[in-house]
């Protein structure tokens, strides 16, 4: 699998798993965490979670996955704005490591930018870097002059997770070129659009008949074409775990390639960052 550089030099797989809407149910914990330890054994080692999915139980089912196995997984978990604060952060981490049962997050985000400076939840998270609470930190649904205005402080932000898939593809006129310029990966969430009408799509159902392959996997592939993207796709059923890990082998031609931008064009304009 293709690997990702971070800005740190560290490196990471350029594909990972999601995990919005697990833990919501107690009766299926014990089945998502068999998914994502599957996962890990595939070499999806990257796990995105929130303090917000499930309300904590997201992290929970992670820590089942991971029970055993953590120096293998990259955590990352995110925090939600209002608790981006000096005096929140640091609470909000330390709950995220209980549910989590580690001691350490790989990586720490801003959920999504709300009232708190952004130059004050800069600082709360260097100070977790320096305690070895979290190794590195991002953001996620931050636009362009959003970055910009993180200052010096954008220099040690690892990435910047974003919504990304053939539907939304408004970060290709600005926020992924401004990102590669910074050699600061981004990472592409509801990649296979969440499941949904996009792999309904007529034109990639007919590019995956060409390659054997699904709809998914192509939409898949899509996002991991150029250089500098992770896509965190979230599966919890073992044929779509087994699907994803697999889409190392699929090279999509210049020929899918005109067909997908016809299908869904890319942007000629600047479009307001679109997030879940
Ligand atoms: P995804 O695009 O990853 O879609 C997940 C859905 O697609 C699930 O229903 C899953 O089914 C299905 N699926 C997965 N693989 C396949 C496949 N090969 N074939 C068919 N269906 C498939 O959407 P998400 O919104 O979950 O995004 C991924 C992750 O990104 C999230 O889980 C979360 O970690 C993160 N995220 C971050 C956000 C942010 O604001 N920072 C916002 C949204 C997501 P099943 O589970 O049944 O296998």
């Amino acid at each position: 699998m293709n690997r990702i550089a971070l800005p740190d030099g560290s490196t990471v797989p350029a594909l990972g798993q999601g995990t919005w809407k697990m833990g919501e149910r107690g009766a299926d914990r014990a089945a998502e965490a068999r998914s994502l330890r599957l996962g890990l054994d595939l070499g999806l080692t990257l796990i995105d979670t929130a303090e917000m999915y499930a309300d904590g139980g997201a992290e929970e089912v992670v820590a089942t996955a991971v029970a055993g196995r953590r120096q293998e997984a990259f955590l990352v978990s995110k925090a939600y704005p209002q608790n981006a604060s000096a005096a929140r952060l640091p609470r909000a981490c330390e709950a995220s490591l209980k549910r989590l049962n580690t001691d350490f997050l790989d990586l720490y985000l801003l959920h999504w930018r709300g009232s708190v400076p952004l130059d004050e939840t800069v600082e709360a998270m260097e100070k977790l870097v320096a305690q070895g609470k979290i190794r590195r930190w991002g953001v996620s649904n931050l636009d362009v002059e959003d970055l910009e205005e993180l200052g010096e402080g954008l220099s040690s932000c690892a990435t910047d997770q974003v919504l990304y898939n053939l539907e939304a593809r408004g970060v290709e006129f600005d926020l992924l070129p401004y990102a590669a310029r910074l050699k600061m990966p981004v990472m592409a969430y509801s990649p296979v659009g969440q499941g949904g009408a996009l792999l309904r799509h007529a034109t990639l159902k007919r590019i995956a008949a060409r390659h054997g392959v699904s709809p998914a996997q192509i939409a898949l592939a899509w996002t991991l074409r150029g250089p500098g993207v992770i896509s965190i796709p979230k599966a919890s059923s073992e044929a779509h775990l087994r699907e994803n890990a697999d889409v190392w082998k699929i090279v999509l031609t210049p020929e899918d390639l005109a067909e997908l931008d016809s299908a869904f064009p890319p942007p000629k304009r600047k479009q307001s960052l679109a997030m879940l």
